[in-house]
């Protein structure tokens, strides 16, 4: 598969890591909460370097495509079928997540309010049912996004790994959408 031929690209927020080569992916739409993009356009400083933010001179990845982005509002959204965009704030003011209904349960795809398994799994000998991302813009939301998480039955993939994750959805047999989250 091609970049080229992925139809839509969700973005769970627009750190600089997870924004890289937007611009490959020449005929995609991506999906960004509002939130999310206002934020990131004029960052609070001490996240002007993980938003790569013009006050610093430098170029976010994500202006190369602004004008395919549509925005979200916070709040659950289904962008096909079976594929729900939600709202994750905390680590970021508008970072969002995907629900993918598989056979085998929903998945989450959570972006960086897991960052990594190892925040699922906790530190039980300290009675720490998870562990929280190091980075984070309100520590309240991102805990009980967390809290909900767990209490969940969901399937959760992080947000570093995989890097990418790539879902494909045929329906009707006609109607193709490639889905990249990052
Ligand atoms: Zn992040």
């Amino acid at each position: 598969m091609k970049p080229e031929e992925i139809d839509i690209v969700v973005l769970t927020h627009l750190h600089w890591d997870h924004v890289g080569n937007v611009s490959r992916f020449r005929n995609a739409q991506f999906i960004v909460s509002r939130e999310e993009l206002r934020f990131a356009l004029d960052p609070i400083p001490c996240l002007y370097l993980v938003y790569e933010s013009h006050q610093l001179g430098m170029q976010p990845e994500f202006l190369k495509v602004v004008d395919r982005i549509k925005t979200v509002n916070m709040k659950d959204k289904e962008i096909a079928e079976g594929v729900l965009i939600i709202p994750l704030p905390g680590h970021s003011p508008g970072s969002i997540g995907v629900v993918v209904e598989t056979e085998k349960g929903p998945h989450v795809i959570a972006g960086d309010v897991v960052p990594k398994y190892a925040n699922l799994k906790g530190a039980p000998e300290e009675r720490l049912p998870y562990l929280m991302s190091g980075i984070y813009t309100d520590m309240l939301r991102c805990g009980n996004v967390l809290n909900s998480l767990m209490k969940s039955s969901s399937m959760i993939t992080s947000g570093l790994f995989p890097v990418m994750t790539l879902w494909f959805f045929e329906k009707r047999d006609t109607l193709r959408i490639f889905i990249c989250i990052f």
